[in-house]
């Protein structure tokens, strides 16, 4: 299921313009509009799911492919030696500004938590 007024959702079918860094059955990364690090990747499942709360609709695979894709994306920028933040952000209280689960990878600098 899509979202009509999600942002995510508008990237996934191609409204908006996204710097694709990976486009598979179930999950799409691209880079955030807003980098705060030399390398700031968003991976998202295809399918509009808000949060973790709702992980569970998933298709099957999807949630592990999101943690798959992270790490080969780091591989593929270079900063998966030197390691790299691998962040959800889930609710208000953790700072979601987006309601469409994504999980940010964030590295090429030490990253800290804020
Ligand atoms: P959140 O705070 O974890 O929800 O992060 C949302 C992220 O989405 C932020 O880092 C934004 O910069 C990023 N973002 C918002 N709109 C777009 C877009 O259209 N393209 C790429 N990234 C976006």
């Amino acid at each position: 299921m899509s979202d009509d007024g999600c942002v995510f959702c508008k990237i996934v079918r191609g409204e908006m313009e996204a710097k694709v860094v990976r486009d598979e059955d179930g999950v799409l990364a691209f880079h955030d509009i807003d980098g705060r690090a030399p390398v700031h990747v968003l991976v998202i499942p295809k399918e509009h799911v808000s949060s973790l709360a709702e992980i569970g609709r998933l298709p099957d695979g999807v949630a592990k492919r999101l943690f798959e894709v992270a790490q080969e994306v780091a591989e593929e920028e270079g900063v998966a030696e030197s390691g790299y933040a691998f962040r959800i952000n889930n609710g208000p209280d953790a700072g979601q500004e987006v309601f469409h689960l994504h999980a940010h990878v964030m590295g090429g600098e030490r990253v800290r938590m804020p």
